[in-house]
């Protein structure tokens, strides 16, 4: 049995603070880890400037519900559900992203989760476990999976190193050349023909 393994921001959907910094016009929120390198001093800072611009959950989720997935990740998450199974495992909070899951179907997603007060308040995020994406292929793995991953940056690598296959798809050039031995591609036509390469059930698909 194969399984795909899919990251979400910049494989299907836009990345969700700087989406959600556009659209609140909160300049303070588009700071990612290549300013912070540290993800808890990066998401109490976050969670400092909603507090400050009395943003809760009720908040992010209508602004998230006015994004949309990236031109054609609606169509592509469909070719691939016919061929393979499917799990999108990502670094972002459910709270985030269920507004976007909707048009792509409701796939089955691996994230994080925030934790919010009786008023709609976000007070604290919980991360699912250390070193998220990695750990869910050794998991898969231990089903009997065989796994063919896609994502887009850094915190991708570990997961596409741990399949029996990775790729990259729409990842910034420095990212691709220091990790050659994973295959580019930029349109989701060409990551369809890679997933149909690496399967061993190419002759059915
Ligand atoms: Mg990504």
């Amino acid at each position: 049995m194969e399984i795909a393994c899919l990251d979400l921001e910049g494989v299907l959907i836009p990345e969700i603070w700087i989406a959600f910094a556009d659209k609140t016009g909160i300049d303070e929120l588009r700071r990612t880890t290549r300013d912070e390198p540290d993800y808890d001093v990066l998401m109490d800072y976050r969670l400092r400037i909603l507090r400050e611009n009395g943003l809760g959950i009720k908040e992010i989720q209508s602004v998230v519900a006015t994004l949309e997935p990236l031109e054609g990740a609606i169509e592509f998450v469909n070719w691939l559900r016919e061929r393979f199974q499917l799990v999108i495992l990502s670094d972002t909070f459910y709270e985030f992203a269920m507004p976007l899951m909707k048009p792509l179907g409701y796939p089955t997603l691996f994230c994080h989760k925030l934790l919010c007060d009786d008023q709609g308040r976000v007070v604290q995020y919980q991360l699912r476990q250390a070193n998220p994406k990695r750990q869910s292929i050794v998991a898969l793995k231990s089903l009997y999976y065989r796994t063919i991953a896609a994502g887009d940056s850094y915190n991708d690598v570990t997961m596409l190193s741990e399949a029996e296959a990775g790729i990259f798809f729409k990842a910034p050039d420095n990212v691709v050349a220091e990790f050659p031995q994973f295959p580019s591609v930029h349109s989701y036509d060409e990551l369809k023909l890679e997933f149909i390469k690496t399967s061993n059930r190419e002759h059915l698909l």
